[in-house]
């Protein structure tokens, strides 16, 4: 998806190593930065950009078409549990268009969010009756093909899926998700090939959905490929409990004894983890994937994202059920959050957020050479206005803590301008989310 040929682009202020600096040039050749030069002027040809531009940015945890229960249900009461009955009735009515036009909608949105990368963690695979389809891997073209049109890189993290909870079987909806065991899962996926904009990766959705002994295979499979792997873990108490319960360990010990943890892997959410288990994952280098906004939406809880970070766990965002798009909201609630919980501010610097949203997410997902404005790394900027009503006045260097998607400018991906002036290539992207939302609702009233 890289944009053909050379260009260049001047910025009064952007995001270099761990802070801005001013009037930099950037040129750009065949999808890459090949020179960064500041504090110079703009010379004619250049784009010249507003703000702060930042690198792209990565929403590492995504599921697209939780975003059609958006502002639905939650005036209801309830929990994570009531929530997630709505989201299998979702789930219950995709099929490969309907999955295509929610996610081909809701990439673009994050798009006009700055995202330049994103990790769909994706487990609605067969046809509702659980079989196949003839295209086993119908469901995940359908999202490379989102991903393309949308103008975002795509990691799809394809996720193991086997069983209702520890020892029972798949029930209704589930039969979609589930490949039999690890083994059929892996040559499904072993179907899918890597290209410049698209990544295979592999996730474990739960140590409550995949029993103890198939994890290692999971484990192998993204080894063996080079592949991101990530998992769910800790976000609900239940879930621990079940899983203590029934091989008393925690879910992080668990993975730990597969083979999970490591620099190539990540987990998702981590609310409920144990001091213990914070431990392993700092030692381990695994990063940790904070999805703040969910995280409260849902009542899971507040995440010990310090003491991971502190561990040694590099620490990136994702807004996973997308109650918002807006990774910059989301690096900021890892700040936010920690100042709830510990009642001191400061324990995430503004260069840290930064680092979040980009750099460390993008190595999540399985892109290390994208997420910083380095030469020879990918060609992505993402312009941030400083003339805003929210933004106007502050410091550059605290764009982190105010910033929001609806101050992004311009987004450039692979050197190619996906949102310029505040509109994406596709057009009227609240329209794309409003067709595939009332599409979908339709499904599930029929
Ligand atoms: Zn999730």
């Amino acid at each position: 998806m890289s944009g053909a040929g050379a260009s260049s682009y001047w910025c009064p202020q952007a995001w270099l190593g761990a802070a801005p600096v001013a009037r930099l040039r950037v040129a750009v050749a065949d999808g890459r930065v090949v020179a960064l030069t500041p504090g110079t002027d703009p010379v004619p040809g250049d784009v010249v950009l507003p703000g702060v531009v930042l690198p792209g940015l990565a929403n590492a945890h995504s599921h697209a078409f939780h975003r059609a229960l958006r502002g639905r249900g939650g005036a209801g009461g309830g929990d994570f549990w009531t929530w997630r009955r709505a989201m299998y009735a979702l789930a219950a009515a995709l099929d490969p268009d309907a999955c295509h036009a929610i996610a081909r909608a809701v990439y673009a949105e994050m798009a006009l969010a700055g995202v330049t990368g994103v990790g769909e963690m994706h487990y609605v695979h067969h046809a509702p009756d659980g079989r196949p389809y003839a295209d086993p891997n119908a469901m995940a073209d359908a999202l490379r093909a989102a991903a393309r049109e949308a103008g975002v890189r795509l990691t799809l993290l394809d996720t193991c899926y086997l069983a209702g909870g520890v020892g029972r079987d798949l029930e209704g909806v589930q039969r979609r998700f589930g490949d039999g065991d690890a083994g059929r899962w892996a040559e499904r996926v072993d179907l899918l090939r890597d290209d410049d904009g698209f990544r295979v990766g592999a996730a474990v959705h739960s140590v409550r959905a995949v029993p103890r002994d198939q994890v290692p295979t999971v484990v192998a499979w993204a080894r063996g490929r080079g592949a991101p792997l990530h998992a769910h873990v800790s976000e609900q108490r239940a879930e621990d409990e079940e899983v203590l319960a029934a091989h008393g360990l925690t879910p992080t010990r668990l993975l730990e004894d597969a083979g999970f943890l490591g620099p190539a892997s990540t987990v998702v959410h981590a609310v409920h983890v144990m001091p213990a288990d914070v431990e392993r994952i700092g030692a381990s280098r695994t990063t940790t994937c904070l999805c703040p906004t969910t995280e409260r939406d849902l009542a899971d809880g507040l995440a010990p994202g310090g003491a991971l970070r502190d561990a040694g766990s590099p620490v990136c965002v994702g807004t996973d059920q997308h109650v918002e798009v807006d990774v910059l909201a989301e690096a900021r609630a890892v700040e936010m959050h920690e100042r709830l919980a510990t009642g001191r501010r400061g324990s995430f610097t503004p260069g840290e957020l930064v680092t979040a949203a980009t750099a460390a997410g993008h190595a999540s997902i399985g892109w290390p050479d994208a997420g910083t404005l380095a030469v020879g790394a990918r060609a992505d900027l993402v312009a941030v206005r400083t003339d805003t009503v929210r933004t106007v006045g502050a410091d550059p260097a605290q764009l982190a803590l105010v910033a929001t998607a609806a101050d992004v400018d311009t987004v450039v991906v692979d050197g190619a301008v996906v949102v310029r002036g505040g509109a994406h290539r596709l057009g009227d992207v609240a329209g794309l989310l409003g067709r595939a939302v009332a599409d979908l609702q339709a499904r599930v009233d029929r």
